[in-house]
């Protein structure tokens, strides 16, 4: 897969994807992330992305000709391309829609700064408007990383143990159960008696209704539209669980 990053702050990424599962992915040829310096696709002579807005106003906006640039270039090479703005006003990102974006072959990325970009540019060039949280963040290089390394985990081979996406929160629409590692007692604080039974079945009896009591506690809504079998529901229920 294919990610082409269009900032003004190309060197934001130099070592954000020197790292962990990202790095690996990359050096193992299933991922490859470019980043495209808009002021490359200016043509003043002091390399200009911005202007005042039209209207009056606070802040500046970023001019879209030199946007318009470089998709032009970056579409065509290879072709293919879905173009994603990241824009907090975009579609939530969830685990789900990283999912199906894990599907696709290359990404083009556009990062907004100030005020954000021409709206010309979301209305004539742009397939997919992202959010990444309901607040506002100084600029899409953050939120083009976020997209990145969620996105990459999802695409076969390129975490170490294919099956540890799948176990993931949200992945089947409720958040993990808790993790223990050793030491079995720290500051005596032991971890939990059935984790260390051996007993296959009972650890994932429980670690499923761990998930289940920790979707409820923390994100309740979650569970209208997870994948809930008979016990699920009973012991959902047992916790005073009603469904809407
Ligand atoms: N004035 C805009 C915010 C601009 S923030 C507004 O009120 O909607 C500057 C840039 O940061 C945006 O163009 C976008 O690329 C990025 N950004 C800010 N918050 C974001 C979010 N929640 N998700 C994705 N991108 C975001």
């Amino acid at each position: 897969m294919l990610f082409d990053i269009v900032t003004i702050f190309p060197h934001f990424f130099d070592s954000s994807l020197k790292d962990g599962v990202v790095r690996r992915a990359i050096e193992a040829d299933i991922l490859k992330v470019r980043t495209v310096n808009l002021r490359n696709f200016t043509t003043d002579r002091h390399r200009t992305t911005d202007d005042r807005p039209f209207g009056g106003g606070e802040g500046m906006v970023m001019k879209p000709e030199p946007i318009y640039k470089a998709l032009d270039v970056l579409k065509k090479e290879p072709p293919g391309a879905r173009v994603i703005l990241l824009s907090p006003r975009g579609k939530l990102l969830d685990q789900a829609l990283a999912g199906e974006l894990a599907q696709l072959q290359r990404l083009i990325l556009v990062c907004g700064r100030y005020e954000g970009v021409d709206e010309r540019i979301r209305e004539h060039c742009v397939d997919i408007e992202l959010s990444v949280g309901d607040y506002v963040l100084s600029g899409g290089e953050i939120a083009a990383l976020v997209v990145i390394e969620a996105v990459s985990r999802l695409i076969p081979g390129v975490l170490g143990c294919e099956s540890s996406a799948e176990k993931d929160s949200f992945s089947d629409g409720l958040l993990e159960f808790p993790q223990y590692t050793r030491p079995r007692v720290f500051n005596d604080w032991e971890v939990p008696e059935v984790l260390l039974s051996g007993d296959h079945a009972k650890i994932a009896k429980w670690r499923r209704e761990q998930s289940l009591g920790l979707t409820y506690e923390h994100r309740p809504e979650l569970l209208d539209s997870a994948r809930l079998d008979e016990k699920d529901i009973k012991y959902l229920r047992s916790l005073g669980w009603e469904e809407s």
